[in-house]
C-alpha cells in the first residue's frame, strides 16, 4: 500500500490546528455528530429531490460506541456516506468542505440545517485520537472504503468490506496525560453529557448502548443488568416547536432541564423572528434571585446555537446589564461563525438580535406590571435594584427603555407606584415629584422634613435603596416633572417659602446666629422654619447632594 503523503503546507496547519483551534477537547465529538448529522442530512435531502427516494426516518441515526478494551471511540452513521474521490478530497485536503461544496452545488439556502463549512471539523479528532480510522460507503456505490491517518504524517486509503450506506470513524484515543483524561471519552457519563451540552438538538437520534438493571423477569426483587440501546439526545428544539403546541409546564421543564435555575421561572418569553436575521428564542425571568446574583461571580448572558448547535454557553452581549437575571437561549442560522465555531465572526447580526431580545423583554415587563401586578412587585424585590442600576449606568442612556419599569413606595398609597402613577396623581399646582431618602419606610415616617408636604396633601416616594436616588438623578425628570428632594431648601410651594423668609427677618435672629457658631463648621446655615410640625429641628440641603447622596459616598472605598 502506497502511502499518501500530506501536501507541505497541510501538514502545517494540521498541526497548527490541532493544538490552537479549539479550547476543550471535548469539542472533537461535537464536530464528529455534527458531520454525521450533515451526512443524513444530504440524504434527506437526496430523497426530497428525488422521486424514486424515501426517507424511512427510523433508517437515519448516529451511534456512539464506546469500548474500553481497544480503548477506542466509534461514530457511526447511516448518512451519505463517502467515495473513495470524497474521502481523499475532503479528509485529506484540510479545509476542503464537502458540505459546503453540496449547499452550493444544490443551492439550498433556507430551512437547511447542514452545518459544515470550514472543512476543519474533521480534524478536531486528533485532539484526542492517535489514530483515526474511517470506513465508508458512499449513496449509490458497490465500493466501500477505509481511511486511516495517525495525523500530521498522511493517511493511507484502500478498499474495505462494509455493507451498509454510512460512514464509521473510529479513534483510538490517547493515553491520559497530566493534563487531559482522554480515557475518559470512553465512560457514559461524560459521553451523555457532552452530546447533552452540544449535540442535543441534532434533528437525528444519537444513540448508545447504556448499562442498565432492570426486574429480572418473574422475579420481584431481583435485579440484572442489561444494556438498552437509548437515544441521548432530544432531537426537536423546543424553540423550533409552535408556541401553540407547548404549555406552560414545558417551558418549566425545560428551564429546570437547562438548569436555568432551581426555582420555576416567572414568566417565559417565546420569540420565533423571520426579519433581517432569523433566529429563535426562549427567554425566562426567573423568580428567585439567584444566590449569587448581587456577586462579583454571576455571570450574564444567554446560551447560543448556531442551527441547533451549541456555540456558546454564556454569550454576554445578548443581554444589557439591568436585564442581566434573563436566563434563557438564542438560536440562529444566520450568524457568521469563526472557524472553531465558538465564536462570532461578526457581531452585526448578534447586535440585531440583542436589540430585539433588549425590547421584547422590555415590553413584556410592562405587561406584566400591567395585567400581574402582584407578579410584576414580586419580580421588582428581586431585580429592581437592577433596573435602577440601568437607569444610573451609562449616564442614563437606558432611561428611556427602563423609567416604566421602576416602582418605588408612595406616601399616599403606602404601597409601591410608578412614575406614571404618581404624575396622574398630582395635585394640580404641583411643580414637582417630591421624594424622601432614608433607611426605611418606618424612618422616612418620621422625618421632620416630610411633614409640611403630607400635610398639604402631596404624594412622597420613599427612597430606601441607596441607587434609588442616584439613579433619579440620571432621571433629572419623569413627564418633564423634575425631582424634588423633601430635604431641599426650595420645595416649590411658593406661600410657604415666603413665610420662612419673613421669618427669618425676625427678632430671633441672634438666637440662630448662637447656633450657628456653636455648631461651627458643622452646618452652612441655621435658619427657622415653617417646614416643621412635630419636630423642633431639621436638616435642610441647598447643594448638589443631599445627606442620603453623601453618606452613600462616604462609605464607598476610595
Ligand atoms: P465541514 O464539516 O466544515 O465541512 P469537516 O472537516 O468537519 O468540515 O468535514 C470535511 C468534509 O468531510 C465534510 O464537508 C464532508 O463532506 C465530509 N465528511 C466528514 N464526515 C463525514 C461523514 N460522517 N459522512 C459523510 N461525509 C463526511
Ligand atoms: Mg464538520
Amino acid at each position: 500500500m502506497i502511502k499518501k503523503e500530506f501536501k507541505a503546507e497541510s501538514k502545517r496547519l494540521l498541526d497548527l490546528m490541532i493544538n490552537s483551534i479549539y479550547t476543550h477537547k471535548e469539542i472533537f465529538l461535537r464536530e464528529l455528530i455534527s458531520n454525521s448529522s450533515d451526512a443524513i442530512d444530504k440524504m434527506y435531502y437526496k430523497a426530497l429531490t428525488d422521486e424514486d427516494l424515501t426517507f424511512n426516518k427510523d433508517d437515519y441515526y448516529i451511534k456512539i460506541i464506546a469500548d474500553k478494551d481497544s480503548k477506542t471511540l466509534r461514530i457511526v452513521d447511516t448518512g451519505i456516506g463517502m467515495t473513495k474521490k470524497e474521502l481523499e478530497d475532503n479528509l485529506g485536503v484540510i479545509a476542503q468542505s464537502g458540505s459546503l461544496a453540496f449547499k452550493k452545488e444544490n443551492e439550498i439556502k433556507d430551512g437547511f440545517d447542514i452545518i459544515g463549512q470550514f472543512g476543519v471539523g474533521f480534524y478536531s479528532a486528533f485532539m484526542v485520537a492517535d489514530s483515526v480510522t474511517v470506513i465508508s460507503k458512499a449513496f449509490g456505490s458497490d465500493e466501500g472504503y477505509k481511511w486511516e491517518s495517525t495525523g500530521a504524517d498522511g493517511y493511507t486509503i484502500e478498499p474495505y468490506d462494509k455493507e451498509a450506506v454510512g460512514t464509521e470513524i473510529i479513534l483510538k484515543l490517547k493515553e491520559d496525560s497530566e493534563d487531559e483524561k482522554y480515557q475518559d471519552f470512553l465512560e457514559e457519563y461524560r459521553l451523555k453529557s457532552i452530546i447533552k451540552k452540544y449535540s442535543d438538538f441534532i434533528r437525528y437520534p444519537i444513540k448508545m448502548d447504556i448499562a442498565t438493571s432492570r426486574p429480572k423477569e418473574g422475579t420481584e426483587e431481583e435485579y440484572e443488568d442489561v444494556v438498552e440501546e437509548q437515544i441521548v439526545n432530544s432531537m426537536v428544539p423546543m424553540w423550533r416547536k409552535n408556541k401553540n403546541e407547548l404549555t406552560t409546564e414545558d417551558y418549566d421543564n425545560f428551564y429546570s432541564e437547562k438548569r436555568y435555575g432551581f426555582d420555576k421561572p416567572l414568566k417565559h418569553i417565546h420569540i420565533s423572528a423571520d426579519g433581517a436575521v432569523r433566529y429563535n428564542a426562549i427567554l425566562f425571568i426567573p423568580e428567585k434571585m439567584p444566590y449569587d446574583f448581587y456577586t462579583k461571580d454571576y455571570e450574564k448572558g444567554l446560551e447560543l446555537y448556531s442551527s441547533g448547535v451549541l456555540i456558546m454557553n454564556k454569550c454576554p452581549d445578548l443581554v444589557p446589564d439591568y436585564f442581566s437575571f434573563v436566563k434563557g437561549m438564542v438560536d440562529s442560522e444566520d450568524l457568521s461563525l469563526n472557524i472553531s465555531r465558538e465564536m462570532l465572526q461578526h457581531d452585526r447580526q448578534l447586535k440585531i438580535i440583542a436589540k430585539r431580545i433588549k425590547e421584547k423583554i422590555k415590553s413584556e415587563l410592562q405587561s406584566l406590571l400591567k395585567t400581574e401586578r402582584e407578579k410584576y412587585e414580586d419580580f421588582y424585590k428581586n431585580f429592581g435594584r437592577q433596573l435602577k442600576y440601568g437607569v444610573y449606568s451609562d449616564f442614563g442612556q437606558n432611561k428611556e427603555t427602563l423609567q416604566e419599569l421602576l416602582l418605588f413606595y408612595s406616601s399616599k398609597e403606602k404601597k409601591m407606584t410608578t412614575l406614571e402613577e404618581y404624575v396622574d396623581r398630582m395635585k394640580e399646582d404641583q411643580k414637582y415629584i417630591y421624594y424622601a431618602s432614608g433607611d426605611s419606610v418606618e424612618k422616612i415616617d418620621k422625618m421632620p422634613q416630610t411633614e409640611l408636604l403630607s400635610e398639604e396633601g402631596y404624594e412622597i416616594l420613599y427612597f430606601t435603596d441607596d441607587v434609588d436616588e442616584f439613579s433619579i438623578r440620571m432621571l433629572g425628570a419623569y413627564k418633564e416633572k423634575e425631582f424634588k428632594s423633601v430635604s431641599s431648601g426650595d420645595l416649590g410651594i411658593e406661600e410657604k417659602d415666603k413665610k420662612e423668609e419673613e421669618v427669618e427677618k425676625q427678632d430671633s435672629k441672634e438666637v440662630f446666629a448662637f447656633m450657628k457658631e456653636a455648631l461651627q463648621d458643622k452646618v452652612k446655615d441655621v435658619r427657622p422654619s415653617k417646614r416643621l410640625k412635630n419636630h423642633p429641628v431639621c436638616f435642610a440641603t441647598d447643594g448638589e447632594l443631599t445627606i442620603e447622596m453623601e453618606k452613600v459616598l462616604n462609605a464607598m472605598p476610595n
